[in-house]
């Protein structure tokens, strides 16, 4: 498969599952922000859809660039500027496609040092990075993709017991405990969108 063709199933995989949870995502926005999660996801995840072609013909540095700076000026919640920094950040750091776990592994760390700068925030705070940390580390550590979904469910399970620290979710308090962060969903998902792709195309195991 061709990066092109690589590149434009991952976009339109993890639009599909955005879309697919927008009223999962909405519901647990309702329970501990202001619900929208699902329509910023699927409002930026669309608009990344519409300029499938453009983003698809460029270099896979430059194209995480503009899937990035698509989502910081579509998406009008945190989330946008959030997903849309890490995107950015990582194709700065990987001009071409991962070629290792190692390089992987970087673009990703790439990613969670946007989100903290930006969110100004850490892990525990019951945001995206708990997820996204994790995952980091179960990809650093060696594990295939399996494991990698298993790390991410598992953390996306561990945030109903945080108390949130960032975000709207900050203002509720110890009442934010007992609810799964959304944002931590989405990333769930997208992590999840991104094995799939990749195990279909025997990209990796
Ligand atoms: P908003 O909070 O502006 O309504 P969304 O509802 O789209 O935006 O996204 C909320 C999600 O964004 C949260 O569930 C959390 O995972 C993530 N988030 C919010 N603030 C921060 C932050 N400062 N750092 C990291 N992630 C954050
Ligand atoms: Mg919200």
């Amino acid at each position: 498969m061709s990066a092109q063709a690589l590149m434009r199933s991952l976009a339109e995989r993890m639009r599909a599952t955005i879309i697919a949870h927008a009223d999962e995502l909405t519901a647990l926005d309702q329970a501990i922000g202001d619900g929208d999660h699902g329509i910023n996801m699927s409002r930026g995840f669309n608009a990344i859809g519409e300029q499938t072609d453009a983003i698809a013909a460029l270099p896979f540095g430059e194209a995480l660039r503009k899937a990035g700076m698509t989502l910081v000026m579509k998406v009008g919640g945190a989330s946008g500027p959030l997903y849309g920094s890490a995107l950015m950040e990582m194709g700065k750091a990987s001009a071409a496609a991962p070629a290792s776990r190692d390089e992987l592994a970087g673009m990703l760390a790439a990613g969670i040092s946007a989100v903290k700068a930006r969110g100004k925030s850490e892990a525990g705070a019951k945001t995206m990075l708990d997820v996204m940390i994790p995952v980091h580390a179960a990809i650093a550590a060696g594990s295939d993709l399996g494991g990698v979904r298993a790390a991410a469910d598992a953390a996306l399970a561990a945030t109903r017991g945080m108390r949130a620290t960032k975000g709207r979710a900050a203002f509720l308090g110890e009442r934010s405990v007992g609810h799964l962060d959304p944002g931590a969903r989405s990333t769930a998902l997208l992590i999840h969108a991104v094995c799939d792709v990749l195990e279909a195309n025997g990209v990796a195991r």
